[in-house]
């Protein structure tokens, strides 16, 4: 589930998911689909279910035929290429949002991540430039967060596996805490992956699933906030983050997570 997450994270999920009555059947491949009285029946791999209604989610792709047969030269992704400055390679034809190819500031590469957060900053950026202005957007990390029932997913920059690939040397610790003062009523469990670079302790990634008012999202967005100004793992427990009992402890999970990391990094 929710395989943007590391599994450790995703199997959470898939939890809170059974606890609300969902069967979830993982690594199926669906090969067909048939009408069945009012609604559906589905095959697959020894796998056989009938439902009321089908929603295919098969992911996001861009659609470029306008721009290709216009001249646009297309990315490695498929996307629309464009520079910092949302130009394509047309004079005076700028382009933004889900049809186009996106920095991504720690691959130092353009990809595809079609996120509203990004399409508005680089729409802005487009809309500036095409009258004259001199904008540049800033890049993406891929922040994002999800709701699934009770619980908030949450992430940023790069997972273990995605720096491994981009032959980083990363270190990923899980780390388990309170999201506030145990002794004030309703602390939650709140589960943070910290990804660091092991030779410079560069901050690379985050992962975190918590409560649904356990400020998943706002906590992910301080680890966003430092891998964006290039922030060592280090460097967090200097951060001056908000404490009151019912929201937080004095060190912020964040901090906690960034500490175990260390000692991690350290024992090895
Ligand atoms: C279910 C869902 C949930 C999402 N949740 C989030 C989220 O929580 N956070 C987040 O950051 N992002 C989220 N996204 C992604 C986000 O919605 C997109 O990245 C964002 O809307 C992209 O903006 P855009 O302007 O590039 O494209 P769009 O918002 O798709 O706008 C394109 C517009 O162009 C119009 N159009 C298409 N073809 C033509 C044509 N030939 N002529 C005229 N008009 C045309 C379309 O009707 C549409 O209005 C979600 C996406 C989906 C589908």
């Amino acid at each position: 589930v929710l395989k943007t997450l590391a599994p450790e994270l995703g199997l959470l999920l898939a939890e809170e998911m059974a606890r609300h009555e969902i069967e979830v059947h993982a690594g199926v491949e669906i090969d067909a689909l048939e009408q069945a009285g009012e609604g559906f029946r589905a095959h697959g791999d020894g796998f056989e279910a009938e439902a009321d209604m089908v929603l295919v989610a098969t992911g996001a792709r861009p659609t470029v035929e306008l721009a290709r047969e216009a001249g646009c030269e297309l990315g490695e992704a498929g996307a629309i290429g464009v520079n910092t400055r949302m130009e394509t390679n047309l004079p005076d034809v700028f382009a933004a949002g889900d049809c186009v190819e996106t920095w991504h500031n720690l691959l130092r590469k353009n990809c595809y991540l079609p996120l509203g957060t990004t399409a508005h900053k680089q729409g802005r950026v487009a809309g500036e430039n095409a009258v004259g202005g001199d904008a540049e957007f800033a890049g993406s990390l891929g922040t994002q967060a999800v709701k699934v029932f009770g619980l908030v997913a949450a992430r940023t920059g790069l997972k273990d596996d995605e720096a491994r690939k981009e032959g980083l040397d990363p270190l990923t610790v899980h780390f388990e805490c309170d999201d506030h003062k145990a002794y004030y009523p309703g602390a939650t469990r709140m589960h943070v992956r910290l990804t660091g670079e092991r030779s410079t302790g560069r901050l690379l990634g985050a992962q975190i699933v918590g409560a649904a008012d356990a400020e998943v999202s706002k906590r992910v967005d301080v680890f966003a906030a430092a891998i964006h100004h290039g922030m060592r793992v280090a460097e967090l427990s200097d951060l001056d983050l908000s404490y009151t009992p019912p929201l937080s402890s004095p060190w912020d999970p964040v901090q906690m997570a960034a500490q175990a990391w260390l000692r991690t990094a350290r024992s090895l």
